[in-house]
């Protein structure tokens, strides 16, 4: 499945990897009482019983160059069967994995970035360059000693470190690639990237997830994010930005294709898909 658009003079196609399947939202949003969260999923015609999400590949062609960001969960199945499509998708839109010159990583979660490698330990997307923060590799690479993120450590060394030689780090605020910036927003991972493209679009990653519940409470701390304090934070602010300077959004988790914008809402803010 794939959305071709424009952006200025880049020519843009989201790929759907598919959608995962997560645990019920008060499992994951903590703050705001259950009643509230699921209050807010039946206004959007949203079930309670599980979160469902999408992945949102973005594609970009830019100054002659195909840039890709993030990748998916690849061949694994860890959040229901629907996952892994972003290869069938390429192939609908005719895109050539080997014509990727960049692959752009938000952070080094599976759904982000286990489409790298496939299955015979080849990359998927030979001549690319990879990018991300340098503080999202060296937090994986350091092995933290915590039991949670063993898988996210295997995934590293399985995806990310074969390729560690074609690895370039991504500094905040720089403009990397023609028209592509980074914009370092820590604590969902401690180098996870968000990336502004175009003078006003932003691709958020996973600082503001779930369409309506991180706009609705983004001062809630999430299960989801390592520094859960700090996720908070760096949400807030982000969607703060994103309303007040009208940046258009690609959320990757966002109802399909995850095209947008944020307005200030009440307290919060809202997503109005677009
Ligand atoms: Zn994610």
């Amino acid at each position: 499945m794939f959305h071709r658009f424009q952006v200025g003079a880049m020519n843009a196609t989201i790929v759907s990897d598919g959608p995962l399947v997560l645990p019920a939202a008060p499992r994951i949003f903590r703050g705001p009482d259950a009643a509230a969260i699921n209050g807010a999923l039946e206004a959007a015609g949203l079930d309670t019983n599980h979160v469902r999400v999408e992945q949102n590949c973005l594609l970009l062609e830019t100054g002659g160059r195909k840039i890709l960001f993030d990748n998916g969960l690849g061949s694994e199945k860890l959040y229901g069967p629907d996952s892994g499509k972003l290869m069938t998708g390429l192939a609908e839109a005719d895109i050539d994995p080997s014509s990727i010159d960049a692959l752009v990583l938000t952070h080094a979660h599976s759904d982000h970035c286990w489409g790298t490698m496939a299955d015979d330990g080849t990359p998927n997307f030979p001549n690319a360059t990879v990018y991300l923060a340098q503080a999202e590799l060296e937090f994986w690479e350091s092995n933290p000693p915590n039991e949670r993120l063993e898988r996210s450590i295997a995934g590293v060394r399985k995806h990310l470190l074969p390729l560690r030689d074609r690895i370039q780090f991504v500094r905040d605020g720089e403009e990397f690639l023609p028209g592509v910036q980074g914009w370092l927003t820590p604590g969902h991972t401690p180098g996870h990237m968000a990336y502004l493209f175009a003078g006003n679009w932003c691709l958020t990653g996973d600082v503001a997830f779930h369409d309506p519940l991180s706009y609705a409470f983004p001062e809630s701390l999430s299960a989801f994010d390592g520094d859960r304090e700090q996720g908070a934070e760096t949400r807030q602010r982000l969607l703060a930005r994103l309303a007040d300077e009208r940046i258009a959004v690609i959320g990757y988790h966002h109802p399909w294709p995850g095209l947008g914008r944020v307005e200030r809402f009440g307290g919060s803010f809202r997503f109005i898909a677009g």
